[in-house]
């Protein structure tokens, strides 16, 4: 077995080392990507399914890497989040999302998310309040996006933070509804404004007759509470249909349009409906 060469561990520690300098070179890239400012966002629109409106939009980031060229959120967010670049990372998108969003239509809002550890690391509230004061934004065409994994932690925490934002005046929605543990009970502790339903509900709603009692339910759950639920993920006029007849208020997704730039928004999202 010996001579066979390597053994298992050998290999198991070799990927291990190497996938260790991967990180650090995506750190140290990460680093350069916030000072040279390397980075863009695109802005996926949301409409009230009722009548047809667009009501504002979702603020998604990717990089522009000078040798691996675009990179999606999901590939280095977690890195971000592990160094805490997530900080000036976020303010910057904050910063982006706010002044884009003064360039459109008053009654529309610009949507950003958030990152658990955002709540763990620096000052959450007077970041968002100097993002606001800035631009110069109304708070409340401003909503956070907020997943589950956020409110796990140290709730009592969180629930001050989320009371303080609230205070400002912005939006606070939960995101990927229905996907973790107690999203339920969540509803019932924390100040949120609008539910956003995971796009794994919206992808089986016209075939499965659970996932379309799941989505009736949380419907006539956000209705209760007052909030306003988006289904995100809309991939055909199958599931818009659906949606429209169970009520649901918003819609974002593929069908309905894109991640797209800045201009492009613009031009064919808001230019276009004037
Ligand atoms: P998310 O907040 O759940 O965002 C929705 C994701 O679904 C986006 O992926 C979007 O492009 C994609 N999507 C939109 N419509 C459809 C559709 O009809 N079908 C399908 N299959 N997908 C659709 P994206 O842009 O790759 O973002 C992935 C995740 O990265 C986001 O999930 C969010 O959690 C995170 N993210 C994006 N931008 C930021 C940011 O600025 N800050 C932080 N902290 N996280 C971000
Ligand atoms: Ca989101
Ligand atoms: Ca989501
Ligand atoms: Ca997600």
């Amino acid at each position: 077995a010996k001579s066979a060469g390597r053994n298992n561990w050998q290999v198991y520690a070799e990927e291990m080392n190497e996938r260790v300098q991967q990180k650090r070179k995506l750190e140290t890239d990460l680093r350069a990507a916030i000072r040279y400012q390397e980075f863009f966002l695109e802005f996926q629109p949301r409409f009230q399914i009722d009548d047809n409106t667009l009501c504002g939009a979702e603020a998604l980031i990717r990089w522009n890497h000078p040798v691996n060229g675009r990179l999606e959120p999901d590939s280095f967010i977690p890195i971000a989040e592990q160094t805490g670049l997530i900080v000036p990372l976020s303010d910057w998108v904050l910063d982006k999302a706010c002044k884009t969003a003064l360039t459109w239509p008053e009654t529309m809002f610009v949507s950003i998310n958030l990152s658990p550890s955002e709540f763990e690391r620096g000052d959450i509230v007077s970041r968002i309040g100097a993002a606001l004061t800035n631009s110069g934004l109304a708070p409340h065409r401003l909503e956070l996006e907020i997943t589950e994994s956020v409110l796990l932690d140290d709730a009592a925490k969180v629930l001050d933070i989320m009371s303080s934002l609230k205070k400002i005046g912005v939006r606070l929605s939960m995101d990927d509804f229905g996907t973790g543990y107690s999203s339920l009970s969540y509803l019932r502790t924390f100040p949120f404004d609008g539910i956003k339903i995971d796009k794994s509900f919206i992808a089986d709603f016209v075939e499965y007759d659970t996932s379309h009692a799941i989505i009736e339910s949380i419907v006539g759950l956000g209705r209760a509470l007052s909030m306003t639920v988006t289904a995100e993920g809309v991939e055909n006029v199958n599931q818009l249909n659906q949606l429209h007849k169970v009520k649901c208020d918003q819609a974002q997704g593929y069908f309905l349009g894109r991640p797209m730039s800045e201009r492009q928004f613009f031009d064919s999202c808001i230019t276009d409906r004037q």
